[in-house]
């Protein structure tokens, strides 16, 4: 894939139609010379991710976990990175169906912002628990979480983690670059899902209704200087084959367009949802192995992302097949940690309750080393 394009025109080439086909068409045989060219330290076509992410390679997800746990130990070593959020904010004016932050969630626990007193003894809170990566989260609330805010709340932050991330809303370039000179290291920044008519139906209010803003905003991040880009798709709101066929070309644009930058994908999938929602395109735990390995062998450079969204069992399990980054002991609520307890509106209910300590034995017994800083600072000298 050439990178001489943006990234709307790049998905542009690969209708739904067009993937579906090349999905339907795989074959095992062209399953095997996409691991082969995997093993070989070629670069993986958009065919090659077709068929592994196919019904096809169901018959090889041995042979593809094999050579995804090599390739991530080749290109991380032995590693887990432990983080956690903090909710800065669960006020939100945008409306997606899925999440329990939505205008109309019909959830009627408090809205809480932190201010600077409040964000700093959830700072603290984490910190002693040993966390040096941070994830700032909030909802999509830009008159009441600013952006000058939100760069105040970065500083405040970066007094007591060296790594600090936004998982906030779209932002303008001049915005992106604000924050990144107040101290943020990397910005999370999730399409939910790339179908455009799934997109819109669950996305009925607020600014991330606005697609293709919200697709380009890793590459405004990026060319602010955001050292870390993270992306994801929603799964269970659209077909996971089609969603994370285009995710894996997201990820490889934004590596090859932002080469100083490191690119990690997240494997979200829904569970708890409001309930005035069903899931649309539920995905099994068989479907999630698969498209993590299929994304593995396409992205051997990319940090991979587990939350606590998964239950301890499968995210014990999943550890070997290319996870480079696990979240531990999160709250997804505002003042979670310390402050208020369990008073706030809470984003999505966890289903890994176990400590930070206790996350961090399980690594250890993966044959793992937790590691609670991030080294890619070390590698890359930024
Ligand atoms: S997903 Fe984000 S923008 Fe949408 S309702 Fe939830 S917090 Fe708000």
């Amino acid at each position: 894939m050439t990178d001489d394009g943006g990234v709307e025109s790049k998905l542009a080439e690969w209708p739904g139609d067009r993937v579906q086909a090349l999905i339907a068409r795989a074959a095992p045989g062209d399953v095997e010379s996409a691991i082969r060219r995997a093993s070989s330290g070629g670069e993986l076509s958009a065919a090659d991710l077709a068929a592994l992410l196919s019904p096809a390679a169901r018959g090889s997800l041995e042979t593809m976990a094999r050579e995804a746990q090599r390739l991530t130990r080749r290109h991380f070593g032995r590693t887990i990175t432990l983080y956690a959020p903090i909710y800065l904010s669960n006020v939100c004016a945008a409306d997606c169906l899925y999440c329990g932050f939505a205008a109309k969630s019909g959830d009627s626990h408090q809205r809480l912002t932190l201010d600077p007193p409040g964000l700093r003894v959830e700072c603290e809170a984490l910190a002693a628990q040993g966390f040096q990566t941070l994830l700032l989260v909030t909802g999509e609330a830009p008159s009441v979480v600013t952006v000058d805010y939100l760069a105040e709340s970065v500083e405040i932050a970066r007094e007591y983690f060296p790594s600090v991330s936004v998982e906030v809303y779209s932002m303008t370039q001049p915005e992106y670059e604000k924050l990144v000179g107040r101290g943020l290291e990397g910005v999370t920044l999730y399409m939910e899902t790339y179908d455009r008519p799934c997109y819109a139906k669950v996305h009925p209010k607020g600014r991330k209704q606005d697609y293709a803003a919200r697709l380009e905003s890793l590459d405004r991040a990026g060319a602010d200087g955001a050292r870390k880009l993270n992306l994801w798709v929603l799964l269970g709101l659209f077909d996971w084959r089609l969603d994370g066929f285009w995710l894996g070309l997201h990820a490889r644009h934004l590596q090859k367009q932002w080469w100083r930058s490191a690119v990690a994908v997240s494997f979200p999938r829904l569970r708890h949802v409001p309930a005035r929602f069903t899931i649309p395109a539920p995905v099994g735990d068989s479907d999630l192995v698969q498209l993590m390995l299929g994304l593995r062998l396409f992205l051997p450079q990319a940090g991979f992302t587990l939350s606590t969204r998964e239950n301890a069992g499968l995210r014990d399990r999943l550890i070997p097949l290319g996870v480079t980054h696990l979240s531990a002991g999160s709250s997804t609520r505002p003042g979670g940690y310390a402050l208020c307890g369990s008073e706030t509106l809470e984003q999505f209910a966890i289903e890994d309750r176990r400590s930070p300590s206790e996350v961090a034995r399980a690594v250890a017994a993966a044959g793992y080393d937790p590691v609670w800083k991030d080294f890619d600072r070390a590698f890359t000298g930024f």
